[in-house]
């Protein structure tokens, strides 16, 4: 957008010049006419939008194809710009495979065998075996996993299958182990009424009914901070009443969640009979604490590797999690997010609860310091996003429920989960993984870069053929020559060559050290003063050779078509040198490899046949008024164009130079 509105003013500007000095020189009004429209027809990169296009969806399909499914267009090239990602823990930065490990139930600390969702393992007390059923307290705690729980265990045919929430699982299969099935128990005790499991309440009840008791009874299970604070007794070994001890309880979910543990609370509360519904109010306090449930979710590997090389290339990783403050501590440490060396006075990971109090502006302050936040709600993931673009940051955020849709919104690369994701959250979205896995965001950044280069790389080509004819028509009006383009002449550069070779530079491969490398600062234009002064001394060079090969001609006697196809070819060639110095806009043409493009290669063979056909077939030369020239005309062409190109790989090499200095 900043670049067009540039562009045009700049070609206004030019234009109104060229009109009034043509006509102080005293050029007809007709002549005129047709130098100003030659120069704004010359000086329009006609192919650009195409050319942006074409490497925006070249984008989409290369994401697509590492699972990265682009719903906005505009996103891929964000996604390059990105200074900071905010990704969630459970799922994308690990397994989302969890596996209950230990157990705290009627005072007494259970350790459970056998790992992933198959319902194989053991009970162990003190790291003796035992058999659950002799635990009552321990019996009632994995019943009431079982029966406050949405989803399935399923057999499949080699392993067991998880439908629904793993959490919810983990507890399903952590009963199984001690002869607990969960559609037994469900028809044991018929249910009534739910309240369903929401991150801003992080809790999830269930009232049920059963036989031949005198009351109803209602199961919750949640985060020890939602549940401890409401209840009023717990149960002892023997699964008799007592009045509980909060904070000997938290001490062990404290212990535990350092660990690097999930751990979830379990409660009964018991009803009146007639009681058919619940709701947050009726379970607010009177409850009885059952244990707790701690489950293992171990990192992904792929995301451990993914995050140092966001690391290493200067994108702020934060871990955005509803999880206790010690888990994600843990976890984060595990993934290379937090560096448990590193000095204490700065705080490395936060409870979001903390973050309540803070003004936006002393938000603002923390965010950048802090890289694992815990405990957060969706609608602190919105303000966290707001303070991170405060900070200048370009930023992508995860999410997955329905009311992380604000935040997705508000980022500036909104991620949903494409497997645990809500359709609302994917709606919200500009991009979907559909993997859910943080290395497939990784990636994704990857290709955004590469884009952007590829983008800026065709920008910084096109644009100096654009200058340079203008230049050419400027200078031919002031000094009242021949015009050594015609403005057909000049559209036929700008839209079949200009595309033709300029949509070629969008499918080269990534740079080396494309994640080794800094983010380009956020809001910068995409013409820096180092690349408008490059556009500029090759447009100016464009323009000289163009003139000295048309003047050339013309002083040799040929007849004024015969000169203007000879300054066609000279343009055309100088594209072609150029398309070859701009591969990259750092490395050589053998540092990145002289086939390692090859439509390149395409395009220049088109482009030179098409420039034949455009030379010698009689009905082009009827249309755009050229000729043939002679083999003296075309070494001309070709030396400027090897001049050229020598040209821009010193500047390359001069400016790597200065750089390194
Ligand atoms: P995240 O997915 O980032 O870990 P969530 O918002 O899903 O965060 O979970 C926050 C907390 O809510 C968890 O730490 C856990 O204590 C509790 N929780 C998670 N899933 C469930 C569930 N299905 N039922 C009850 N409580 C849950
Ligand atoms: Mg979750």
């Amino acid at each position: 957008g900043q670049l067009s509105q540039l562009l045009l003013k700049v070609i206004c500007v030019l234009a109104v010049i060229n009109f009034g000095v043509g006509l102080l020189h005293g050029s007809d009004l007709n002549h005129m006419f047709e130098a100003t429209i030659s120069l704004m027809v010359g000086m329009i990169p006609e192919g650009l939008p195409a050319i942006v296009t074409i490497a925006l969806a070249i984008g989409v399909s290369r994401m697509a194809r590492q699972h990265a499914i682009i719903r906005k267009l505009p996103a891929v090239e964000t996604l390059g710009s990105v200074t900071v990602i905010c990704s969630d823990k459970t799922g994308t930065l690990t397994q989302n495979e969890m596996t209950v490990q230990a157990i705290l139930a009627g005072g007494d600390r259970f350790q459970v065998s056998g790992g992933g969702y198959a319902p194989e393992g053991k009970f162990y007390e003190a790291d003796q075996p035992i058999h659950p059923d002799a635990y009552p307290a321990l019996m009632e705690c994995l019943r009431a996993g079982t029966l406050c729980n949405d989803s399935r265990l399923v057999a499949g045919e080699a392993s067991w299958r998880a439908e629904g929430d793993p959490t919810e699982v983990a507890l399903l299969t952590s009963a199984a182990k001690a002869g607990l099935t969960a559609s037994r128990v469900a028809a044991e005790y018929p249910r009534l009424s739910e309240i369903p499991f929401e991150s801003d309440y992080q809790y999830m009840a269930t009232l049920h009914r059963r036989e031949g008791a005198p009351c109803t009874v209602a199961y919750l299970k949640g985060s020890v901070e939602q549940l401890l604070p409401r209840c009023q007794y717990c149960v002892d070994d023997k699964g008799q009443s007592q009045p509980i001890t909060r904070a000997a309880v938290e001490l062990i979910a404290h212990e535990l969640a350092a660990q690097g543990l999930r751990v979830l609370a379990l409660a009964r509360l018991d009803l009146p009979a007639d009681t058919v519904t619940i709701d947050h109010d009726i379970v607010a306090k009177g409850l009885t604490f059952l244990g707790l449930q701690a489950m293992i979710d171990p990192p992904r590997v792929e995301a451990i590797e993914a995050v140092q090389v966001c690391q290493a290339a200067d994108i702020d990783v934060k871990m955005i999690t509803g999880d206790h403050m010690g888990t994600a501590i843990a976890i984060g440490q595990q993934i290379g997010l937090v560096n448990p060396t590193t000095g204490t006075d700065q705080p490395l990971a936060v409870n979001s609860r903390d973050l309540e109090n803070l003004s936006q502006a002393e938000l603002v302050e923390t965010v950048d310091q802090v890289s694992v936040f815990a405990r957060v709600t969706p609608k602190q993931k919105l303000r966290l996003v707001e303070a991170l673009q405060h900070r200048g940051h370009i930023a992508a955020m995860t999410g997955d429920g329905s009311n992380d849709a604000p935040a997705l919104q508000q980022a500036d690369v909104g991620v949903a989960m494409g497997i645990t994701g809500t359709e609302v959250a994917k709606e919200a979205a500009d991009m979907v993984l559909t993997d859910d896995n943080f290395a497939t965001l990784k990636a994704a950044v990857e290709e955004g870069r590469s884009v952007f280069d590829n983008i800026a790389k065709a920008v910084i080509w096109t644009l100096p053929t654009n200058f340079g004819e203008g230049l050419i028509i400027l200078v031919a009006t002031l000094l009242g020559l021949a015009l050594p383009i015609t403005p057909l002449q000049i559209l036929w550069i700008n839209t079949v060559t200009a595309v033709l070779l300029g949509s070629t530079l969008v499918m080269e491969p990534k740079e080396p050290g494309l994640m080794q490398r800094s983010p380009r600062p956020p809001r910068s234009p995409l013409l820096r003063k180092a690349t408008i002064r490059r556009i500029f001394v090759a447009a100016v060079l464009l323009a000289i050779f163009t003139f000295t090969t048309f003047n050339i001609a013309l002083g040799q006697g040929q007849p004024l078509p015969t000169a203007q196809t000879v300054a066609v070819n000279t343009l055309v060639g100088g594209e072609i040198a150029m398309l070859l110095g701009f591969r990259s806009l750092k490395y050589s043409l053998l540092e990145i490899g002289l086939f390692s493009n090859p439509w390149v290669w395409g395009g220049i063979g088109s482009a030179i046949a098409l420039q034949l056909l455009l030379t010698y077939a009689p009905w082009m030369n009827f249309i755009f008024q050229t000729a043939p020239i002679s083999p003296t005309a075309w070494s001309l062409v070709l030396a400027s164009m090897a001049a050229f190109y020598g040209l821009i790989e010193v500047d390359k090499q001069l400016q790597r130079h200065a750089a390194r200095r």
